[in-house]
């Protein structure tokens, strides 16, 4: 038998995943489509895949006799959720393969681990320093110079746990803003605009790729998605070629995001990994012949990957808490659009800056899609404001 056959998770088995957020839940729907049964493992209770699954284990990640007892309910180990404890990872892999394996997670969740791989891999990075302490921090600021920014090195997300330092004398306030752990300096870069690459790496070394995708972010967090950026041809190949790179010297199974800035003379820089499904692939769940989620269902399960061939010119726009400061808000409203495709994650508590869902618009083209996109999520927000 072939190792893609031997290692092939099929139909009919359980697919665990650690985490339960909005990434597990759309997996989670992809996979049962194609007649998967789904178990999840968090601490929370009701989650956005708990809702969906056959089975919602409550436990922290660090226990480890839980993750041990879950790994042995299911046939094969995924995260949704990259700060997962890599001995949660490394537990579960005692028992059942778990894809992408832990190397992955490693390297993912920490950004000095990440900025080390990719300088030592030859991947383009913007210039940066290690800052363990606060004692390190002048020097490196001189070292890279000013604008630069200070992140945490550990469990950042959206934005969380940066400060831009425009002066040396910001130095402390800085420090004390991202909470005074290990942090990584960089340059600040002025780029021309953000983009990321999704791609997919089957068991078998397949790659699959969502082309490049222009992100628009708003207070840190991605605001609007645009597939196929309008980027000199140069440069889009650029990008995919990095992210493939990527995923092969982290010999990744499964789906994995590269976030890049490119400068205005067309330079690409890698930011930051995402060893998951992202944010800026949601577009591929309504508008691609295989969604991300069905990619990464396809690659963890060892089957081959799907085409992802861009259906129709799309963008996508995020749905934050903000928009129930007025209660939930009334979604005929969009649906009026009927090229318009609303997911809601299922969260409870909409607090500003949460994630509770999105919604991917067609078009004729992609101005215009990302146009009607923004309209209709304008529409809601007036209403919660006309109605507070
Ligand atoms: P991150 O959480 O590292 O992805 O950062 C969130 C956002 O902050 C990015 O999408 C950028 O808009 C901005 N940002 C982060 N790092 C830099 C940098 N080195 N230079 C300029 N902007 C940055």
């Amino acid at each position: 038998m072939s190792r893609i056959e031997h290692d092939t998770i099929r139909p009919g088995a359980t697919i665990g995943v650690l985490g339960s957020g909005q990434l597990g839940r759309m997996l989670g729907l992809s996979a049962r489509r194609m007649g998967y049964r789904l178990a999840t493992l968090s601490p929370g209770r009701d989650t956005p895949m708990g809702q969906i699954a056959d089975l919602e284990m409550v436990a922290d990640y660090m226990d480890l006799d839980a993750v041990a007892d879950f790994a042995a309910r299911v046939d094969v180990v995924t995260f949704e959720f990259e700060n997962v404890p890599f001995e949660a990872a490394a537990t579960a892999a005692e028992r059942v393969p778990v894809r992408p394996g832990g190397r992955v997670l490693h390297v993912a969740q920490h950004r000095r681990r990440e900025k080390d791989f990719l300088h030592e891999a030859g991947f383009p990075t913007a210039p940066f320093e290690h800052v363990p302490d606060r004692a390190t921090l002048d020097a490196a600021i001189a070292r890279l110079g000013t604008p630069c920014v200070l992140k945490t090195a550990g469990f950042g997300y959206d934005g969380k746990g940066q400060a831009v330092i425009r002066a040396p004398e910001e130095a402390d306030a800085a420090w004390q803003s991202i909470g005074q752990g290990e942090a990584v300096l960089e340059g600040f870069v002025d780029f021309a605009c953000e983009v990321s690459v999704v791609a997919a790496r089957g068991l078998d070394g397949a790659f699959a790729h969502y082309g490049v995708t222009e992100n628009r972010h708003r207070d840190h967090i991605l605001d609007v998605s645009i597939p196929d950026a309008e980027l000199d041809p140069a440069v889009s190949a650029r990008a995919i070629e990095i992210a493939h790179g990527v995923l092969e010297a982290l010999n990744v199974v499964g789906v994995l995001c590269v976030e890049f800035f490119i400068g205005r003379d067309g330079s690409v820089v890698v930011n930051e990994l995402a060893p998951r499904p992202h944010n800026s692939g949601h577009f591929s769940f309504d508008a691609c012949v295989t969604g991300q989620f069905e990619q990464q269902l396809r690659s963890v399960c060892g089957l081959p990957l799907g085409n992802t061939q861009r259906l129709r010119p799309s963008a996508m726009v995020n749905l934050l808490g903000e928009l129930w400061s007025a209660g939930e808000p009334d979604w005929a409203r969009v649906l009026d659009d009927p090229d318009l495709k609303l997911h809601l994650y299922g969260k409870q508590a909409a607090r500003p800056g949460r994630k509770m869902g999105h919604m991917t618009v067609f078009g004729a083209d992609r101005e215009d899609a990302a146009a009607r996109a923004i309209a209709a999520r304008e529409k809601l927000a007036g209403a919660a404001a006309g109605t507070r």
